[in-house]
Protein backbone atom coordinates (compact mmCIF):
# COMPACT_ATOMS: atom_id res chain seq x y z
CA UNK A 1 0.00 0.00 0.00
CA UNK A 2 1.49 3.28 -0.76
CA UNK A 3 1.70 6.23 1.32
CA UNK A 4 -1.20 8.84 1.35
CA UNK A 5 0.66 11.60 3.29
CA UNK A 6 4.19 11.58 4.85
CA UNK A 7 4.10 13.80 7.83
CA UNK A 8 7.48 15.12 9.45
CA UNK A 9 7.56 15.76 12.98
CA UNK A 10 11.19 18.03 13.94
CA UNK A 11 12.35 17.51 17.54
CA UNK A 12 11.12 20.48 18.71
CA UNK A 13 7.56 19.88 17.75
CA UNK A 14 6.95 16.31 19.83
CA UNK A 15 3.10 17.61 20.22
CA UNK A 16 -0.34 15.52 19.90
CA UNK A 17 -1.13 18.99 18.57
CA UNK A 18 0.75 19.48 16.12
CA UNK A 19 -1.40 20.94 13.11
CA UNK A 20 0.01 18.75 10.59
CA UNK A 21 -0.71 15.79 12.89
CA UNK A 22 -4.10 16.34 12.78
CA UNK A 23 -6.43 13.74 10.30
CA UNK A 24 -4.07 11.55 9.94
CA UNK A 25 -5.35 8.30 9.19
CA UNK A 26 -3.13 5.58 10.61
CA UNK A 27 -3.81 3.00 7.67
CA UNK A 28 -2.23 5.21 5.04
CA UNK A 29 -0.01 8.10 6.45
CA UNK A 30 3.22 7.67 7.99
CA UNK A 31 5.17 9.92 10.57
CA UNK A 32 8.71 10.93 10.18
CA UNK A 33 11.33 11.70 12.74
CA UNK A 34 14.90 12.37 12.17
CA UNK A 35 17.91 12.71 14.23
CA UNK A 36 20.59 14.48 11.96
CA UNK A 37 23.90 15.89 12.59
CA UNK A 38 23.14 19.55 10.73
CA UNK A 39 21.04 19.67 13.69
CA UNK A 40 23.06 18.74 15.95
CA UNK A 41 26.12 20.44 15.14
CA UNK A 42 24.85 23.99 13.16
CA UNK A 43 26.12 25.36 16.75
CA UNK A 44 28.06 23.27 19.15
CA UNK A 45 24.95 21.91 21.38
CA UNK A 46 24.77 21.59 24.78
CA UNK A 47 25.35 17.68 25.10
CA UNK A 48 21.78 18.05 27.31
CA UNK A 49 20.20 19.67 24.40
CA UNK A 50 21.04 16.94 21.91
CA UNK A 51 20.30 14.34 24.66
CA UNK A 52 16.94 15.90 25.36
CA UNK A 53 15.71 16.32 22.04
CA UNK A 54 16.86 12.95 21.10
CA UNK A 55 15.29 11.37 23.98
CA UNK A 56 12.09 12.82 23.66
CA UNK A 57 11.95 12.49 20.10
CA UNK A 58 12.63 8.06 20.92
CA UNK A 59 9.45 8.76 23.38
CA UNK A 60 7.33 10.29 21.27
CA UNK A 61 7.73 8.21 18.61
CA UNK A 62 7.17 4.83 20.88
CA UNK A 63 3.82 7.18 22.11
CA UNK A 64 2.53 7.67 18.41
CA UNK A 65 3.14 4.09 17.76
CA UNK A 66 1.53 2.92 20.66
CA UNK A 67 -1.80 5.40 19.34
CA UNK A 68 -1.65 3.07 16.30
CA UNK A 69 0.17 5.54 14.07
CA UNK A 70 2.66 4.23 11.23
CA UNK A 71 6.07 5.90 12.01
CA UNK A 72 9.16 6.08 10.85
CA UNK A 73 12.21 6.64 12.82
CA UNK A 74 16.05 7.51 11.58
CA UNK A 75 18.30 6.87 14.00
CA UNK A 76 21.82 9.59 14.23
CA UNK A 77 23.74 6.20 12.78
CA UNK A 78 21.52 4.91 10.70
CA UNK A 79 23.65 4.04 7.44
CA UNK A 80 21.91 5.41 5.09
CA UNK A 81 21.00 8.68 7.47
CA UNK A 82 22.01 11.76 4.94
CA UNK A 83 22.50 13.52 7.51
CA UNK A 84 20.08 16.89 7.01
CA UNK A 85 16.20 16.98 7.34
CA UNK A 86 15.36 18.18 3.95
CA UNK A 87 17.69 15.54 2.65
CA UNK A 88 15.61 12.70 5.01
CA UNK A 89 12.50 14.28 3.67
CA UNK A 90 13.59 13.99 0.15
CA UNK A 91 14.60 10.39 1.02
CA UNK A 92 11.80 9.47 2.35
CA UNK A 93 8.80 10.48 -0.49
CA UNK A 94 11.15 8.61 -2.37
CA UNK A 95 10.94 5.08 -0.43
CA UNK A 96 7.22 5.97 0.46
CA UNK A 97 5.96 7.73 -2.74
CA UNK A 98 3.80 9.84 -0.47
CA UNK A 99 1.69 11.78 -2.00
CA UNK A 100 1.28 14.67 0.43
CA UNK A 101 4.05 15.87 2.34
CA UNK A 102 2.76 17.90 5.74
CA UNK A 103 5.09 20.13 7.85
CA UNK A 104 4.37 22.52 10.60
CA UNK A 105 6.56 25.56 10.22
CA UNK A 106 9.99 25.51 11.73
CA UNK A 107 10.98 27.24 14.94
CA UNK A 108 14.30 28.01 12.51
CA UNK A 109 14.24 30.52 9.57
CA UNK A 110 17.63 28.72 8.26
CA UNK A 111 16.13 25.53 7.99
CA UNK A 112 12.62 26.79 6.96
CA UNK A 113 14.63 28.18 4.54
CA UNK A 114 16.47 24.78 3.14
CA UNK A 115 13.15 22.96 3.35
CA UNK A 116 11.37 25.93 1.18
CA UNK A 117 14.79 25.18 -0.98
CA UNK A 118 14.29 21.40 -1.08
CA UNK A 119 12.36 21.17 -4.12
CA UNK A 120 9.30 19.27 -2.60
CA UNK A 121 5.58 20.51 -2.68
CA UNK A 122 5.50 20.81 1.08
CA UNK A 123 1.83 21.72 2.40
CA UNK A 124 2.79 24.05 5.40
CA UNK A 125 1.23 24.27 8.33
CA UNK A 126 0.90 27.34 11.06
CA UNK A 127 1.92 25.89 14.67
CA UNK A 128 -0.95 26.60 16.36
CA UNK A 129 0.75 25.89 19.75
CA UNK A 130 1.52 29.77 19.85
CA UNK A 131 -1.16 32.17 21.16
CA UNK A 132 -0.39 34.96 18.16
CA UNK A 133 0.39 32.94 14.45
CA UNK A 134 3.04 35.07 12.18
CA UNK A 135 0.38 36.58 10.12
CA UNK A 136 -1.54 38.15 13.16
CA UNK A 137 2.19 39.20 14.20
CA UNK A 138 2.38 41.21 11.16
CA UNK A 139 -1.12 43.01 10.95
CA UNK A 140 -0.56 44.37 14.52
CA UNK A 141 2.84 45.24 13.87
CA UNK A 142 1.87 46.86 10.44
CA UNK A 143 2.14 50.37 10.35
CA UNK A 144 3.08 51.10 13.81
CA UNK A 145 6.39 53.75 14.11
CA UNK A 146 8.06 51.86 17.14
CA UNK A 147 6.70 47.95 17.99
CA UNK A 148 6.25 47.81 21.97
CA UNK A 149 6.16 44.53 24.23
CA UNK A 150 3.80 46.20 26.72
CA UNK A 151 0.89 46.81 24.20
CA UNK A 152 1.38 42.93 22.36
CA UNK A 153 0.81 41.60 25.48
CA UNK A 154 -2.10 43.56 26.26
CA UNK A 155 -3.54 42.33 22.84
CA UNK A 156 -2.86 39.19 24.24
CA UNK A 157 -4.45 39.60 27.33
CA UNK A 158 -7.58 40.34 25.90
CA UNK A 159 -6.98 37.79 23.41
CA UNK A 160 -6.60 35.20 25.92
CA UNK A 161 -9.61 36.41 28.38
CA UNK A 162 -6.81 35.39 30.94
CA UNK A 163 -6.79 37.82 34.49
CA UNK A 164 -9.70 39.89 33.13
CA UNK A 165 -12.45 41.31 34.94
CA UNK A 166 -16.23 40.51 33.66
CA UNK A 167 -15.86 44.06 31.85
CA UNK A 168 -12.73 43.18 30.09
CA UNK A 169 -10.33 45.64 32.56
CA UNK A 170 -6.99 44.15 33.76
CA UNK A 171 -7.41 42.02 36.72
CA UNK A 172 -6.13 44.19 40.11
CA UNK A 173 -5.98 47.18 37.70
CA UNK A 174 -2.99 47.31 35.82
CA UNK A 175 -1.86 45.40 33.31
CA UNK A 176 1.21 44.58 34.77
CA UNK A 177 2.78 44.76 38.17
CA UNK A 178 6.46 44.17 36.79
CA UNK A 179 7.34 46.65 39.84
CA UNK A 180 6.59 43.94 42.30
CA UNK A 181 8.81 41.55 40.90
CA UNK A 182 12.03 42.94 41.93
CA UNK A 183 12.97 41.72 45.47
CA UNK A 184 16.38 40.52 46.23
CA UNK A 185 16.40 36.80 47.97
CA UNK A 186 16.36 37.15 52.15
CA UNK A 187 18.62 35.13 53.55
CA UNK A 188 16.41 33.43 55.22
CA UNK A 189 14.34 32.49 52.51
CA UNK A 190 14.92 29.17 50.91
CA UNK A 191 14.75 27.98 47.16
CA UNK A 192 12.85 24.87 46.73
CA UNK A 193 14.45 21.58 46.40
CA UNK A 194 14.34 20.91 42.57
CA UNK A 195 12.56 17.81 40.92
CA UNK A 196 15.47 15.04 39.47
CA UNK A 197 13.49 13.04 36.75
CA UNK A 198 15.11 9.67 37.43
CA UNK A 199 16.79 8.20 33.66
CA UNK A 200 15.22 5.62 31.74
CA UNK A 201 16.95 3.04 29.56
CA UNK A 202 16.39 5.17 26.19
CA UNK A 203 17.45 8.32 27.62
CA UNK A 204 20.72 5.99 29.13
CA UNK A 205 21.29 4.81 25.51
CA UNK A 206 21.10 8.50 24.10
CA UNK A 207 23.29 10.07 27.04
CA UNK A 208 26.00 7.16 25.76
CA UNK A 209 25.36 8.05 22.19
CA UNK A 210 25.80 12.13 23.05
CA UNK A 211 28.52 11.25 25.15
CA UNK A 212 30.42 9.37 21.99
CA UNK A 213 29.84 11.75 19.57
CA UNK A 214 29.84 14.95 20.76
CA UNK A 215 32.11 14.93 23.17
CA UNK A 216 34.03 17.92 21.80
CA UNK A 217 31.03 20.25 22.28
CA UNK A 218 31.27 22.03 25.89
CA UNK A 219 29.37 21.28 29.25
CA UNK A 220 28.40 18.38 31.04
CA UNK A 221 25.97 14.98 30.57
CA UNK A 222 26.63 14.20 34.10
CA UNK A 223 23.44 16.34 35.83
CA UNK A 224 20.80 15.25 33.37
CA UNK A 225 17.78 15.02 34.83
CA UNK A 226 15.80 16.83 32.79
CA UNK A 227 11.91 15.60 31.59
CA UNK A 228 11.62 13.40 28.52
CA UNK A 229 8.21 12.99 28.30
CA UNK A 230 4.86 14.42 28.47
CA UNK A 231 4.17 12.60 32.00
CA UNK A 232 7.60 13.95 33.50
CA UNK A 233 7.10 17.51 32.13
CA UNK A 234 3.70 17.81 33.60
CA UNK A 235 5.45 16.45 37.09
CA UNK A 236 7.81 19.58 36.41
CA UNK A 237 5.26 21.50 36.14
CA UNK A 238 3.40 20.37 39.14
CA UNK A 239 5.99 20.52 41.38
CA UNK A 240 6.52 24.68 40.31
CA UNK A 241 2.50 24.76 40.98
CA UNK A 242 2.63 23.59 44.07
CA UNK A 243 6.66 24.96 45.51
CA UNK A 244 7.85 27.56 43.02
CA UNK A 245 4.95 30.05 41.61
CA UNK A 246 3.49 31.93 45.26
CA UNK A 247 7.33 33.54 45.61
CA UNK A 248 7.96 33.76 41.40
CA UNK A 249 6.76 37.14 41.33
CA UNK A 250 8.53 38.50 44.24
CA UNK A 251 12.24 37.05 43.52
CA UNK A 252 11.53 36.97 40.10
CA UNK A 253 15.00 38.96 39.48
CA UNK A 254 16.53 37.62 42.39
CA UNK A 255 20.09 35.64 42.44
CA UNK A 256 22.26 33.58 44.44
CA UNK A 257 24.99 32.13 44.63
CA UNK A 258 25.19 28.18 44.22
CA UNK A 259 21.18 28.49 43.82
CA UNK A 260 20.68 27.97 39.84
CA UNK A 261 16.77 27.60 39.84
CA UNK A 262 15.49 29.80 42.79
CA UNK A 263 11.65 29.93 42.11
CA UNK A 264 12.06 29.33 38.68
CA UNK A 265 9.85 26.85 36.91
CA UNK A 266 12.27 25.54 34.48
CA UNK A 267 9.61 24.76 31.94
CA UNK A 268 11.13 26.47 28.84
CA UNK A 269 12.75 23.68 27.45
CA UNK A 270 9.86 21.15 27.55
CA UNK A 271 7.45 23.78 26.51
CA UNK A 272 10.02 24.75 23.37
CA UNK A 273 10.01 21.06 22.20
CA UNK A 274 6.04 20.50 22.71
CA UNK A 275 6.31 18.23 25.81
CA UNK A 276 4.00 21.05 27.35
CA UNK A 277 0.73 23.43 26.46
CA UNK A 278 0.93 27.10 26.52
CA UNK A 279 -2.67 27.58 27.34
CA UNK A 280 -2.59 24.51 29.64
CA UNK A 281 0.10 26.25 31.60
CA UNK A 282 -1.44 29.79 31.67
CA UNK A 283 -4.41 28.55 32.93
CA UNK A 284 -3.46 26.75 35.68
CA UNK A 285 -1.38 30.21 36.88
CA UNK A 286 -4.64 31.78 36.74
CA UNK A 287 -6.64 28.84 38.28
CA UNK A 288 -4.12 29.57 41.02
CA UNK A 289 -4.47 32.35 41.74
CA UNK A 290 -8.53 32.36 41.53
CA UNK A 291 -7.94 29.54 44.24
CA UNK A 292 -5.87 32.46 45.65
CA UNK A 293 -2.48 29.94 46.56
CA UNK A 294 -1.25 32.26 44.60
CA UNK A 295 -0.57 36.62 44.65
CA UNK A 296 -1.24 38.42 41.63
CA UNK A 297 2.29 39.94 40.76
CA UNK A 298 3.18 36.20 40.95
CA UNK A 299 0.75 34.96 38.42
CA UNK A 300 0.54 38.08 36.34
CA UNK A 301 4.26 38.12 36.22
CA UNK A 302 4.09 34.23 34.64
CA UNK A 303 1.33 34.95 32.48
CA UNK A 304 3.22 37.77 30.77
CA UNK A 305 6.42 35.58 30.35
CA UNK A 306 4.62 33.41 28.77
CA UNK A 307 1.89 35.41 26.50
CA UNK A 308 4.00 38.84 26.18
CA UNK A 309 7.45 37.91 26.48
CA UNK A 310 7.60 34.70 24.72
CA UNK A 311 4.70 35.57 21.85
CA UNK A 312 6.79 38.75 21.47
CA UNK A 313 10.15 37.78 20.52
CA UNK A 314 8.86 35.02 18.40
CA UNK A 315 6.72 38.10 16.39
CA UNK A 316 9.39 39.85 15.82
CA UNK A 317 11.94 37.00 14.44
CA UNK A 318 9.22 35.92 12.44
CA UNK A 319 8.47 39.61 11.32
CA UNK A 320 12.44 40.58 10.90
CA UNK A 321 14.30 37.81 9.71
CA UNK A 322 16.89 37.33 7.95
CA UNK A 323 18.08 40.99 8.23
CA UNK A 324 17.58 40.71 11.85
CA UNK A 325 20.67 38.33 12.56
CA UNK A 326 22.67 40.58 11.31
CA UNK A 327 21.55 43.68 13.51
CA UNK A 328 25.22 45.04 14.88
CA UNK A 329 23.70 48.55 16.24
CA UNK A 330 27.20 49.45 18.26
CA UNK A 331 29.27 48.49 15.44
CA UNK A 332 31.12 45.67 17.93
CA UNK A 333 34.08 43.73 16.88
CA UNK A 334 35.50 42.03 19.80
CA UNK A 335 35.82 38.17 20.30
CA UNK A 336 34.18 36.52 22.73
CA UNK A 337 36.07 35.76 25.53
CA UNK A 338 37.09 32.06 26.35
CA UNK A 339 36.21 31.81 29.81
CA UNK A 340 32.61 31.93 28.10
CA UNK A 341 33.26 28.33 27.35
CA UNK A 342 34.92 27.55 30.58
CA UNK A 343 33.92 29.58 33.35
CA UNK A 344 37.68 30.57 34.33
CA UNK A 345 37.09 33.85 35.22
CA UNK A 346 37.50 35.70 38.53
CA UNK A 347 34.47 37.58 38.36
CA UNK A 348 31.95 35.70 41.04
CA UNK A 349 28.61 36.25 39.47
CA UNK A 350 30.18 35.80 35.49
CA UNK A 351 31.77 31.97 37.27
CA UNK A 352 28.48 31.05 39.15
CA UNK A 353 26.02 31.98 35.44
CA UNK A 354 28.39 30.38 33.42
CA UNK A 355 29.31 27.57 35.38
CA UNK A 356 25.95 26.59 35.71
CA UNK A 357 25.50 27.09 32.22
CA UNK A 358 27.77 23.80 31.84
CA UNK A 359 26.96 21.99 34.42
CA UNK A 360 23.19 22.24 33.67
CA UNK A 361 22.33 23.58 30.36
CA UNK A 362 20.15 26.52 32.36
CA UNK A 363 20.45 29.73 33.47
CA UNK A 364 17.17 31.51 34.43
CA UNK A 365 16.39 35.04 33.06
CA UNK A 366 18.28 37.67 35.11
CA UNK A 367 21.94 36.12 35.13
CA UNK A 368 21.19 35.49 31.34
CA UNK A 369 20.04 39.40 31.06
CA UNK A 370 22.21 41.19 33.87
CA UNK A 371 25.39 39.30 34.12
CA UNK A 372 26.34 37.01 31.06
CA UNK A 373 24.50 39.67 28.60
CA UNK A 374 25.14 42.48 30.37
CA UNK A 375 28.91 42.09 30.37
CA UNK A 376 28.87 40.93 26.48
CA UNK A 377 27.05 45.06 25.80
CA UNK A 378 29.76 46.39 27.70
CA UNK A 379 32.44 44.86 26.70
CA UNK A 380 31.15 45.41 22.84
CA UNK A 381 31.21 41.76 21.85
CA UNK A 382 30.47 40.82 18.55
CA UNK A 383 26.51 40.01 18.21
CA UNK A 384 26.82 37.29 16.18
CA UNK A 385 29.27 35.43 19.06
CA UNK A 386 27.52 35.99 21.72
CA UNK A 387 24.23 34.94 19.70
CA UNK A 388 25.89 31.52 18.80
CA UNK A 389 27.42 31.17 22.56
CA UNK A 390 23.43 31.76 23.80
CA UNK A 391 22.33 29.71 21.10
CA UNK A 392 24.64 26.80 21.89
CA UNK A 393 24.72 26.37 25.74
CA UNK A 394 21.22 26.35 27.04
CA UNK A 395 18.38 23.35 27.06
CA UNK A 396 15.93 25.94 26.22
CA UNK A 397 17.73 27.75 23.27
CA UNK A 398 16.04 27.75 19.44
CA UNK A 399 16.45 30.67 17.05
CA UNK A 400 13.36 32.02 17.27
CA UNK A 401 13.54 32.87 20.90
CA UNK A 402 17.21 32.69 21.64
CA UNK A 403 17.97 35.19 19.00
CA UNK A 404 15.50 38.42 19.66
CA UNK A 405 16.53 38.01 23.48
CA UNK A 406 20.14 37.98 22.89
CA UNK A 407 20.97 40.42 19.99
CA UNK A 408 17.61 42.37 21.13
CA UNK A 409 17.43 42.22 24.77
CA UNK A 410 20.71 42.13 25.40
CA UNK A 411 22.84 43.81 23.09
CA UNK A 412 20.83 46.47 21.90
CA UNK A 413 22.08 45.32 18.65
CA UNK A 414 18.27 45.75 16.46
CA UNK A 415 18.07 49.51 17.58
CA UNK A 416 15.58 49.22 20.09
CA UNK A 417 12.88 46.03 19.45
CA UNK A 418 13.22 44.82 22.58
CA UNK A 419 13.93 48.01 24.84
CA UNK A 420 13.81 50.73 24.39
CA UNK A 421 17.52 52.11 25.90
CA UNK A 422 20.08 49.20 26.21
CA UNK A 423 19.93 47.20 29.73
CA UNK A 424 23.12 48.18 30.59
CA UNK A 425 24.33 48.10 34.34
CA UNK A 426 27.26 48.65 36.73
CA UNK A 427 27.92 46.04 39.27
CA UNK A 428 26.03 47.79 42.05
CA UNK A 429 22.78 46.16 40.17
CA UNK A 430 24.10 42.95 40.33
CA UNK A 431 25.13 43.66 44.49
CA UNK A 432 21.72 44.76 44.84
CA UNK A 433 19.91 41.94 43.13
CA UNK A 434 22.37 39.01 44.44
CA UNK A 435 24.39 37.74 47.53
CA UNK A 436 27.65 37.03 44.93
CA UNK A 437 29.85 40.18 45.61
CA UNK A 438 30.73 38.82 48.84
CA UNK A 439 32.37 35.86 47.43
CA UNK A 440 33.96 37.67 44.59
CA UNK A 441 38.03 38.58 44.16
CA UNK A 442 36.72 42.26 42.88
CA UNK A 443 35.59 44.70 45.19
CA UNK A 444 31.82 45.95 43.98
CA UNK A 445 32.59 49.33 46.15
CA UNK A 446 35.67 50.31 43.79
CA UNK A 447 36.18 51.50 40.05
CA UNK A 448 39.13 52.45 39.29
CA UNK A 449 41.78 50.44 41.23
CA UNK A 450 43.40 46.97 39.91
CA UNK A 451 40.63 45.12 42.21
CA UNK A 452 37.87 46.85 40.88
CA UNK A 453 34.47 45.34 39.76
CA UNK A 454 34.84 44.76 36.16
CA UNK A 455 31.40 45.76 35.46
CA UNK A 456 32.20 49.41 37.20
CA UNK A 457 34.76 50.54 34.60
CA UNK A 458 33.09 48.93 31.65
CA UNK A 459 29.59 50.44 32.30
CA UNK A 460 30.99 53.66 32.63
CA UNK A 461 33.14 53.31 29.43
CA UNK A 462 29.71 52.20 27.55
CA UNK A 463 27.92 55.06 28.22
CA UNK A 464 31.37 57.50 27.82
CA UNK A 465 31.98 55.32 24.50
CA UNK A 466 28.26 55.44 22.80
CA UNK A 467 27.53 59.14 24.32
CA UNK A 468 26.49 60.37 20.46
CA UNK A 469 24.13 57.41 19.93
CA UNK A 470 22.28 56.83 23.66
CA UNK A 471 22.83 60.61 24.61
CA UNK A 472 19.67 61.47 23.19
CA UNK A 473 17.52 58.70 24.48
CA UNK A 474 14.86 59.95 27.35
CA UNK A 475 15.62 56.62 29.68
CA UNK A 476 19.78 57.35 29.58
CA UNK A 477 19.11 61.42 30.85
CA UNK A 478 19.76 60.04 34.23
CA UNK A 479 22.96 58.11 33.44
CA UNK A 480 24.10 61.31 31.43
CA UNK A 481 23.45 63.84 34.23
CA UNK A 482 25.21 61.66 36.52
CA UNK A 483 28.63 61.15 34.23
CA UNK A 484 28.11 65.28 33.56
CA UNK A 485 28.62 65.37 37.29
CA UNK A 486 31.55 63.65 37.85
CA UNK A 487 34.92 65.48 37.29
CA UNK A 488 37.03 65.18 34.44
CA UNK A 489 39.46 63.34 36.55
CA UNK A 490 37.28 60.53 37.47
CA UNK A 491 35.66 60.33 33.98
CA UNK A 492 39.18 59.85 32.65
CA UNK A 493 40.33 57.28 35.14
CA UNK A 494 37.15 55.14 34.80
CA UNK A 495 37.67 55.27 30.95
CA UNK A 496 41.12 54.43 31.46
CA UNK A 497 40.37 51.75 33.77
CA UNK A 498 37.50 50.40 30.81
CA UNK A 499 40.51 50.29 28.47
CA UNK A 500 43.01 48.38 30.54
CA UNK A 501 40.24 45.58 31.03
CA UNK A 502 39.40 45.93 27.55
CA UNK A 503 43.11 45.27 26.55
CA UNK A 504 43.23 42.35 28.44
CA UNK A 505 40.57 40.60 26.36
CA UNK A 506 41.66 41.57 23.48
CA UNK A 507 44.76 39.60 24.32
CA UNK A 508 43.02 36.62 25.83
CA UNK A 509 43.60 36.92 29.16
CA UNK A 510 41.12 36.24 31.90
CA UNK A 511 39.23 38.69 33.98
P1 LIG B 1 10.80 31.20 34.19
O1 LIG B 1 11.59 32.32 34.72
O2 LIG B 1 10.16 30.31 35.17
O3 LIG B 1 9.71 31.84 33.21
C1 LIG B 1 8.60 31.11 32.71
C2 LIG B 1 8.57 31.00 31.24
O4 LIG B 1 8.39 32.25 30.62
C3 LIG B 1 9.83 30.43 30.61
O5 LIG B 1 9.86 29.03 30.70
C4 LIG B 1 9.73 30.92 29.18
O6 LIG B 1 8.97 30.05 28.40
C5 LIG B 1 8.98 32.23 29.32
N1 LIG B 1 9.89 33.37 29.23
C6 LIG B 1 10.36 34.12 30.24
N2 LIG B 1 11.11 35.14 29.76
C7 LIG B 1 11.12 35.01 28.42
C8 LIG B 1 11.73 35.74 27.38
N3 LIG B 1 12.46 36.83 27.59
N4 LIG B 1 11.56 35.29 26.12
C9 LIG B 1 10.83 34.20 25.88
N5 LIG B 1 10.22 33.47 26.83
C10 LIG B 1 10.36 33.88 28.09
N6 LIG B 1 14.20 31.45 26.54
C11 LIG B 1 14.07 30.33 25.82
O7 LIG B 1 13.08 29.62 25.96
N7 LIG B 1 15.03 29.96 24.91
C12 LIG B 1 16.14 30.70 24.71
O8 LIG B 1 16.96 30.35 23.88
C13 LIG B 1 16.31 31.88 25.48
N8 LIG B 1 17.43 32.62 25.33
C14 LIG B 1 17.58 33.74 26.09
C15 LIG B 1 18.73 34.50 25.90
C16 LIG B 1 18.91 35.64 26.64
C17 LIG B 1 20.14 36.48 26.41
C18 LIG B 1 17.94 36.06 27.57
C19 LIG B 1 18.11 37.31 28.35
C20 LIG B 1 16.79 35.30 27.75
C21 LIG B 1 16.58 34.14 27.02
N9 LIG B 1 15.44 33.36 27.17
C22 LIG B 1 15.30 32.22 26.42
C23 LIG B 1 14.35 33.78 28.06
C24 LIG B 1 14.44 33.27 29.50
O9 LIG B 1 15.70 33.59 30.04
C25 LIG B 1 14.18 31.77 29.60
O10 LIG B 1 12.97 31.46 28.95
C26 LIG B 1 14.06 31.34 31.03
O11 LIG B 1 15.23 31.69 31.75
C27 LIG B 1 13.79 29.85 31.11
O12 LIG B 1 13.78 29.39 32.43
P2 LIG B 1 12.44 29.01 33.18
O13 LIG B 1 11.65 28.03 32.41
O14 LIG B 1 12.84 28.64 34.57
O15 LIG B 1 11.68 30.38 33.15
FE1 LIG C 1 30.36 40.42 39.77
FE2 LIG C 1 31.64 42.70 40.28
FE3 LIG C 1 30.12 41.58 42.15
FE4 LIG C 1 32.42 40.45 41.42
S1 LIG C 1 32.19 42.41 42.43
S2 LIG C 1 30.46 39.41 41.75
S3 LIG C 1 32.50 40.92 39.25
S4 LIG C 1 29.43 42.38 40.19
Amino acid sequence: MTTRRLCLVMGDQLSFDLPSLQGIDPRHDCILLVEVMEEATHVPHHPQKIALVFSAMRHFADALRQRGFTVQYVHLEDPDNSGSIPGELLRWQALTQAAEVHVTECGDWRLEQSMRDCGLPIQWHSDSRFLCSRDEFRRWAKGKQQLRMEFFYREMRRKSRLLLNGDGSPVGGAWNFDEDNRKPLPKKVVAPYPLHVPRDAITDEVIALVARRFASHYGSLASFDYPVTHAEAQALWAHFLDFGLAAFGDYQDAMASNEPYLFHARISAALNIGLLDLRQLCSDVEAAYWAGSVPLNAAEGFIRQLIGWREYVRGVYWLQMPEYAQGNLFGNSRSLPEFYWTADTRMHCMRQAIGQSLTHAYAHHIQRLMVTGNFALLAGITPSEICEWYLAIYMDAFEWVELPNTLGMVMHADGGYLGSKPYCASGQYIKRMSNYCGDCAYKVSESTTEDACPFNALYWHFVIRHRDRLGHNPRMAMVYKNLARMTEEKQLALWDRGQTLLARLDAGQQL
